[in-house]
């Protein structure tokens, strides 16, 4: 029956409750377990081709696709092509291809068609209180085309990149949806990457054009892009490739035009250039298959993996996760506080809302700032509905006073959600109780870059959730938990999660390396997309995400996801966050003596390679390491000195060199 498994997931299915979903899952899922009483009978491809509700496959998601506009249809032949199995060749996904479209016109021109032009489409709240602006869906539509008629004229064309290294200002969205009108493809890199961050993603990518701005305030601090910019760029150059034109948005509030340092012939004002150009632009009419954008993941090994995403399905997917997921209505008001940096600033801040209509707030400032108060304040403001954060932000504002949450009403918050990664119950329960009164549901939504959009989310009204669960798979997603060899586990149990069968949403390939794409993604377990992700299900068909399968520490020959420590951690009723942090002892080329100042510029080394978080928090001098005599270092040993746990050490005599031990140990403190 594996073949016809995947019928299975069908719509009409789905939105029954709890109880149905669990069965539903077991049997999906649990394939090794078919036995007669377990027999699938599906309906003919007859009865779904006419259905109300039928399989991804079949009408669902054209049905779905049928609600935007596309210049040319998809014809009679199936919507999706797909191979996940690299035993069978490459991996490939393509949604409606042979259809073209532009999002953004479905995103702006479509809903001032459906008569929202006067709606306003973007709050913006500055990083001082009281410093706003807003743009109405025509007004966004028309800074859109001036932008993308200034990118045509430079010869910024279809299938060029656009590199967008800009803070939340209304400008981001802007420069995203004006690359996307020209087919062209953006890259956005999020503002607290460094210069060398910048220069490697641009090297990877190539654009013609980055587009900045000369600086950005946060909380109190003045971060000047444009010199990391000019920085960046130099790198390239020294790399042998420059970027044409360097579009810089003049920032007012956090520096002056005067002020920044200026590249004749390279450097453009942003607000030089724009007004000059009509307010109108026609479309380029894409291949639904055609690169909308790149979006380059941290990588935790080796260079940064561009994620590339299509138009079509993206658009598609994200439009429908952001309606049911948020249980959407026209008269919300949608906060999501990630940055247009990461992918959830572009499925959940740009494509998914403004592709349903939606009033969305950007925030440029620090949720601390003036201080602890600053959202709820914020969400009084603007009578915010729909409120979507990252658990961290919500561990960090629970550690402080009650009373900054109290003092703002709330009252018009309606569902809160949460991504990232697995938000810990204790913080669910404060979230949920404190922030949202204990009568806003909240979506806590697990998906990744790779994905698109939301894979395993609740569906706020449809049914119960139970704190730091995601709950169950949207539709048409086929969730399924493996064990080390790649065999399908069901029913209650925990393993790996991988995906079987494509969803529109689904990234194409890792830019320029679909060998990698393969390799990293499709390989591990054949026949399915790795997540890298560990999870497990309970009795209730309930999906509990553990982090990632890599973020697993070995401690005495158990596997510890940091998550898992972390949330233990939190707890305890007197934690409010833990991070199990980086702790590394380093080892200096021979004769260099240890300081202070190195010390800084390790971590400094490590900040601008990787990004501030990775920054250890503590180093210790290591003259030697201690190591088995076939080279292997005994971390064990290293962890008990971290932890000062000295008459722990256990036995140290296979070592290579025991005298190691003790000259760490008297370098404790050093
Ligand atoms: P990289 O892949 O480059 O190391 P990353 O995985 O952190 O970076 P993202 O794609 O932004 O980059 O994050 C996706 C990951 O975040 C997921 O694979 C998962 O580990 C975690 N995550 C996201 N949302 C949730 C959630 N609701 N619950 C649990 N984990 C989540
Ligand atoms: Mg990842």
């Amino acid at each position: 029956t594996s073949g016809h498994l995947r019928h299975v997931e069908s719509m009409a299915q789905l939105p029954s409750g709890a109880g149905r979903i669990s069965h539903l899952n077991a049997v999906v899922l649990g394939e090794s377990l078919a036995s007669e009483e377990h027999d699938l009978v599906f309906p003919s491809p007859e009865f779904s081709s006419q259905a109300l509700l039928s399989s991804p496959e079949h009408g669902f998601w054209s049905e779905i696709a049928k609600e935007f506009y596309w210049k040319k249809g998809w014809g009679d032949g199936p919507i999706v092509e797909q191979n996940l199995d690299v035993r069978k060749g490459t991996v490939k996904i393509e949604w409606f291809k042979g259809a073209t479209t532009n999002i953004c016109y479905n995103a702006l021109d479509r809903i001032i068609g459906r008569g929202d032009g006067n709606k306003i489409a973007l709050y913006w709240e500055g990083n001082e209180p009281g410093h706003d602006a807003k743009l109405t869906y025509n007004e966004l539509l028309e800074k859109v085309c001036q932008l993308a008629n200034y990118l045509k004229d430079i010869g910024v064309k279809k299938g060029d990149a656009v590199v967008i290294y800009l803070p939340m200002l209304m400008e981001l969205p802007i420069a995203m949806l004006a690359c996307a009108r020209i087919g062209a493809v953006h890259s956005v890199v999020f503002a607290g990457f460094s210069a060398e961050s910048l220069a490697q993603r641009i090297l990877d990518c190539r654009p013609k054009v980055i587009i900045t701005c000369n600086a950005v305030r946060r909380g109190p601090k003045v971060i000047h892009l444009k010199d990391i910019s000019d920085a960046a760029l130099l790198e390239c150059v020294n790399n042998g490739v420059s970027v044409g034109v360097c579009l810089t948005y003049e920032n007012q509030s956090a520096m002056k035009k005067e002020a920044t340092k200026w590249v004749e012939g390279r450097d453009i004002w942003w607000q030089d250039v724009t007004p000059k150009y009509p307010t109108t632009c026609a479309v380029e009419w894409v291949d639904a298959e055609d690169s909308l954008f790149l979006l380059y993941t941290s990588g935790s090994t080796g260079k940064p993996k561009g994620v590339l995403h299509t138009t079509g399905g993206y658009m598609v997917y994200t439009a429908t996760t952001f309606k049911y997921a948020f249980d959407y209505k026209p008269s919300d008001i949608y906060w999501c506080t990630a940055d247009c940096g990461w992918i959830t600033g572009h499925s959940y801040v740009t494509y998914g809302p403004f592709l349903n209509g939606a009033s969305v707030l950007v925030f440029e400032g620090a949720p601390n700032y003036p201080d602890a108060g600053r959202c709820w304040d914020i969400v009084d403001k603007y009578k915010v509905t729909l409120f979507y954060t990252a658990p961290t932000l919500v561990r960090s504002l629970m550690r402080e006073k009650t009373e900054y949450v109290t003092r703002a009403s709330r009252k018009s918050l309606r569902v809160l959600g949460s991504v990232g990664e697995p938000i810990n119950p204790s913080a669910w329960r404060w979230f949920f109780n404190v922030v949202g009164d204990s009568r806003c549901p909240i979506s806590d939504t697990w998906w990744q870059t790779e994905t698109g959009g939301f894979m395993i989310t609740p569906l706020p009204g449809a049914w119960p959730q139970k704190p730091g669960s995601a709950t169950f798979p949207f539709f048409g997603v086929q969730p399924v938990i493996v064990d080390e060899k790649g065999n399908e586990i069901g029913g209650e149990c925990s393993g790996y999660l991988c995906i079987k069968s494509s969803w529109p949403g689904a990234f194409r390939t890792l830019y320029g390396d679909h060998e990698r794409y393969e390799t990293t993604y499709f390989k591990p377990f054949p026949g399915y997309y790795f997540t890298g992700d560990g999870c497990s299900r309970d009795g209730d068909g309930y999906h509990w995400l553990t982090g990632r399968v890599d973020d697993v520490i070995n401690v005495s020959g158990h596997r510890i996801g940091t998550a898992e420590v972390e949330s233990a951690l939190v707890s305890h009723p007197q934690c409010a966050e833990a991070a199990v942090g980086i702790y590394a002892f380093v080892t200096l080329i021979d004769g260099v003596p240890y300081s202070q100042e190195l010390r800084q510029s390790l971590v400094l080394a490590v900040r601008s390679q990787i990004g501030a978080f990775a920054a250890p928090d503590k180093i210790h001098w290591a003259p030697g390491l201690p190591k088995t005599r076939s080279g292997k270092i005994m971390r064990r040993i290293l962890r008990k000195i971290a932890s000062r746990q000295l008459d722990e050490l256990g036995d140290i005599s296979t070592l290579a060199d025991p005298s190691v031990v003790d000259q760490l140990i008297a370098l404790t403190d050093s």
